[in-house]
């Protein structure tokens, strides 16, 4: 039988959860990110039959931040495919925050260790066919709207410049990529680029919908084309469940056990087979960059319909 979430638990677990609005913090280091209100919580769940539910503030959209690694990363496999992607780019975790340079200096050769972290998701999005930082964004932005199945989706701009003024660690983590061949072209088209594909704006079922894509192995739920190449879709996932929700993602292996991907906003995008797509958000942060409120929603929602994948 198929496991479904019904309206009344989503309203039941936002309930439960705006207790705990004020615990952790809203990051700051994205001075725009910082005006986020903490009591914008919502969740949502699409399922594959093309049911979807959500509550708490369905309508408030926000920007998916490191869950576009995820669809920069499907982006660039179709168009440079495994081979050349992972020449550039490693497979394993590297236990770190997501934005530390420490690996890159002490990995030999000198590539960052996976997609998921800042350093190589720079290189990712550098690989994404494009001339100019604008075709690169555009064409990004085209395949969020195939599997959104929603053409309206744009990104912040002031979100987008308040990153890239004030993007010197990931300036840095770029510049040494370039001194050791990992990138190639303009530091700053690459970070123009990677700041918008970090800003582009969605709300929780836009979100939902993108993660039962990849929980439907790539396909689209309702007219089952398939946007995604089953085995892009299923690398995309493992990653997730490896290093997706940062230097936490054992932990969150064993508390949830999902493949998911969290983002600085507060924004968490799910993908579990045979069941969808789920998208959490609270902008409030625990210690290791995940939302507080998002991680007891993903955890309600495993626990209850019995989704840990292990
Ligand atoms: N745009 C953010 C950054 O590069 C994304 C990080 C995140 O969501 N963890 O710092």
């Amino acid at each position: 039988m198929q496991k479904k979430v019904s309206q009344g638990m989503v309203d039941e677990w936002i309930e439960h959860v705006s207790a705990f609005t004020q615990l952790g913090k809203v990051a700051d280091y994205i001075p725009a990110l910082e005006k986020q209100d903490r009591e914008n919580i919502a969740i949502g769940v699409y399922h594959l039959d093309g049911e979807c539910v959500g509550a708490g503030k369905t309508e408030n959209t926000f920007t998916i931040q490191s869950i576009s690694k995820v669809l920069a990363l499907a982006l660039a496999l179709m168009d440079q495919g495994e081979d050349y992607v992972f020449a550039r780019v490693g497979k394993e975790p590297s236990g770190d925050p997501f934005h530390s340079i420490a690996k890159l200096e002490t990995t030999n050769p000198s590539k960052p260790l996976n997609p998921m972290i800042n350093a190589g998701a720079l290189a990712v999005t550098n690989m994404i066919e494009g001339t100019t930082p604008d075709e690169k964004v555009g064409r990004l932005l085209a395949f969020v709207h195939e599997l959104a199945n929603d053409h309206s989706i744009q990104y912040d701009q002031e979100i987008a410049n308040s990153e890239y003024e004030t993007a010197y660690l990931n300036r840095s983590l770029a510049f040494f990529m370039k001194q050791h061949h990992v990138i190639e072209g303009s530091i700053e088209e690459l970070l123009d680029t990677y700041t918008k594909q970090c800003a582009i704006e969605v709300n929780i079922k836009q979100l939902a919908r993108i993660g039962a894509v990849f929980a439907n192995e790539g396909k689209d739920i309702e007219s089952g084309r398939q946007i995604i190449p089953r085995q892009l879709a299923r690398i995309c996932k493992t990653f997730m469940v490896t290093c997706g929700m940062y230097d936490a993602s054992g932990s969150f292996a064993i508390r949830v056990g999902i493949p998911a991907k969290s983002g600085v906003s507060g924004a968490v995008m799910g993908s579990v087979k045979d069941f969808g797509g789920i998208a959490v958000f609270g902008p409030a942060l625990d210690e290791k960059g995940n939302s507080v409120v998002g991680m007891q929603l993903l955890e309600m929602l495993s626990s209850r319909l019995e989704l840990s994948i292990f």
